[in-house]
């Protein structure tokens, strides 16, 4: 079966209609997922293991036979331990047909297939009887259904069924409970994610300060949950206001309910400050007595030597929904609301001389109803988003390269989405700038230009590039064409060329002498090893002693579905990785003239400088906005000696893993790394070969 997809092309701009076979988007679901991420996680599976051990000696103690249901078997990995263990049964759920496909293999190849029974289906359209899929219910249940904020993933409704209709009562579970860890605290860097600060431009005539309206002032964001890489968030960016304190916890040896709910917990400030984060983790204890425990903690908690890294469970930041001053040792309750899929978060002061009496009342005004972002400014704009727009020296740098080209009567026109330069361009005295803009709530920037009178002042035009009229600018030409570039629509660092796609449309309403801004971009390489990241498009091969290549071996095939093998978008301020080849500028795009029919091309080869393994190229770009003033949306700083890495925080850059990784000795003689890429002007595509 063939499907028509019909997308638009984020660099062009333009409507494509792909034919895309069935399988398509299984590949794409298996060559990014987090299979190869799990089955690395050696912590997590030391401890199912141990605790699948444990579950089945007890049930063997008690002279029942073991019979295990484990949903959401993948690889069948948890049922091949628990049938290794000695259980006498496992039906292993799979809902995801290539998987449960998988397991099948993977389960006959290590030799399994008598004990360990593969259930393609919802593990809620699962039957029990004898001509059910299931001839009794299982008295041990096994699980891995959880994402990093727990829940989000459907563990709660999943459980819930599973305890009315596919288990015993009083069965061993494994994991047997789950505890959510929060801690509250004050970080300017967290903060600007959610919150736009006041931004700062030095004009002609003093300082102007753009504020947020008190619509986005006030509101609470959205629901959906922040998962970042924690450990990587330096202890020098948040003070922490309170200890570590358990939220709430869940059996999953007992039925679950899945219905909403919420759970406070009082706190005590450990320190005066702001409240406006609350950072949460969670641990399990895959046996009763919690001696077998496999935590996401993160390092100021845990030692530092314990930690395993992970990227399928990382930790989640919660925006309070206002910041809240508090003072050290004043007593607070935090609340925890959660639907089915999510939690979110409040904070209250405890009044003074507070009784039980008050703390009911308390809980009668716990605001349990989900947030939801009336400003629509966190509907448009992710936290990268806000981060970005929040840096005042990135700010800075669009200011000073403005001032250099601005004049009293430019004709300014901006082309990126939800931009503020055409705001920056205004105070530094451009008569009346206009921005393209498509996807722009009306009510945010009403209240942003009302909250700061420029009502106005900024026109904004709803067209594509393509259909601009003269009469959209009052039949003058544009002397300055500006744009950060940055569009919602794009996920790769060369996808924002979209403005040179735009500038190219636009092209017949520029005065002969127009100003582009950025002048030109260009795009950066680097060979990189990875600290970690390796480890999430690496083959396992063998896993606990299970040979689980059947999975390698999909992985691999789904990778290279695509005729060329695809660069993925990857934040690396939360990937550590070393440099082991200098940066190099592989291509140039020259946004004062339009885009040319013919493709841009480039080959070379890049010394590998460093001892190391190449697990692939790190691309990005860089915009060079004036003469000497150009924003890079990758690579900030290198320490030259070890080659440790800086990344730009607000932006995701290109990896492009290499299929075999090679590692290079002590270099008398360095080996190097030949390269050939290619930006199809035509598709917007940049297609890339390494040969190490
Ligand atoms: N148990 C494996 C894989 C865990 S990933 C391991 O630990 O390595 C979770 C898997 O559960 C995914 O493959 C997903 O497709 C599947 N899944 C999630 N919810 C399910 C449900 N309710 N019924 C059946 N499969 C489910």
């Amino acid at each position: 079966m063939k499907t028509f997809c019909g997308r638009a092309n984020p660099t062009t701009g333009s409507m494509e209609w792909l034919e895309e076979g069935e399988d398509y988007d299984y590949h794409q679901e298996i060559a990014r997922s987090r299979y190869a991420d799990m089955l690395h996680d050696k912590d997590r599976n030391v401890k199912y293991y141990q605790g699948i051990r444990a579950a089945v000696s007890r049930v063997k103690e008690r002279g029942e036979k073991a019979i295990v249901l484990d949903i959401g078997t993948g690889t069948g990995l948890l049922s091949m331990m628990a049938a290794s263990a000695g259980a006498d049964f496992c039906y292993a759920i799979e809902v995801f047909k290539p998987m449960a496909n998988a397991a099948v293999k993977i389960v006959e190849k290590n030799g399994f297939s008598d004990k360990i029974k593969v259930i393609n289906k919802h593990s809620t359209e699962v039957t029990v009887g004898p001509d059910g899929d299931m001839q009794c219910r299982a008295n041990i249940l096994v699980t891995e259904l959880f994402d990093t904020e727990l829940i989000g993933e459907g563990a709660l409704p999943t459980y819930e069924h599973a305890h009315k209709y596919l288990v015993q009562e009083g069965c061993e579970a494994v994991p047997h409970r789950a505890t959510v860890y929060v801690q509250l605290v004050e970080s300017k860097r967290m903060w600007s994610w959610k919150k736009l600060f006041p931004v700062h431009v030095e004009a002609e005539d003093g300082e102007k300060i753009l504020v947020p309206p008190s619509e986005m002032e006030n509101c609470p964001g959205v629901p959906s949950v922040c998962d970042i890489q924690l450990n990587q968030m330096p202890l020098s960016d948040f003070t922490t206001l309170s200890d570590v304190v358990a939220m709430f916890s869940v059996d999953f040896s007992r039925p679950v309910q899945s219905a909403s709910t919420y759970y406070r917990v009082q706190l005590e400030s450990v320190k005066s400050g702001k409240a406006q984060i609350v950072l949460s983790w969670w641990d399990i204890d895959m046996d009763p007595s919690g001696m077998i425990n496999c935590t996401m903690a993160p390092y100021w908690v845990k030692p530092t030597s314990a930690l395993q890294w992970r990227d399928h469970w990382m930790q989640c930041v919660y925006f309070l929904p206002n910041e809240e001053p508090v003072l050290q040792g004043e007593k607070l309750y935090l609340t925890a609301c959660r639907d089915e899929y999510s939690v979110w978060y409040n904070l209250q002061k405890a009044r003074e001389g507070e009784n039980k009496a008050d703390e009911e009342e308390h809980k009668a005004d716990v605001r349990v109803e989900s947030p939801v972002c009336r400003c629509r400014a966190h509907l448009l704009w992710n936290r990268a988003r806000f981060g970005q727009l929040n840096d005042q020296n990135r700010t800075r740098q669009y200011v000073k390269s403005l001032r250099k080209v601005l004049k009293t009567d430019s004709v300014c026109l901006c082309i990126s989405d939800g931009s503020l330069l055409p705001v920056l361009a205004h105070y530094l005295g451009a008569k009346q700038p206009s921005r393209i803009d498509l996807y722009h709530p009306h009510e945010l920037w009403q209240a942003l230009f009302k909250a700061n009178h420029l009502e106005d002042k900024i026109k904004i035009i709803e067209v594509h590039p393509e259909l601009l009229k003269s009469s959209h600018l009052e039949d003058k030409e544009i002397s300055v064409l500006v744009g950060e570039p940055f569009f919602t629509t794009s996920l790769l660092p060369w996808h924002n060329l979209y403005f040179w796609y735009a500038r190219t449309a636009v092209s017949t309403h520029l005065a002969s002498n127009v100003t582009v801004l950025p002048q030109s971009a260009s795009l950066h390489m680097m060979i990189v090893e990875f600290q970690d990241l390796w480890r999430i498009r690496s083959p396992c091969g063998i896993c606990e002693g299970f040979d689980v290549q059947t999975m390698d071996d999909m992985i691999k095939d789904s990778l290279n579905f695509r005729e060329s093998r695809e660069a993925e978008p990857h934040p690396l301020w939360e990937y550590p990785c070393k440099s082991l080849s200098d940066p190099r500028e592989v291509l140039t795009f020259d946004f004062t003239k339009t885009v040319p029919q013919h493709c841009l091309s480039t080959e070379g080869s890049v010394k590998l400088l460093r001892k190391g393994k190449s697990h692939g190229a790190v691309l990005w770009m860089e915009y060079h906005l004036a003469a000497d003033v150009s924003i890079s949306t990758g690579l900030m700083q290198m320490s030259n000696e070890k080659g440790n890495c800086e990344w730009n925080p607000h932006c995701k850059q290109a990896v492009y893993f290499f299929s075999s990784v090679i590692e290079s000795e002590i270099l008398s003689d360095p080996t190097a790394v030949t390269y050939a890429i290619n930006f199809d002007t035509k598709t917007g595509e940049i297609a890339m070969d390494f040969k190490l």
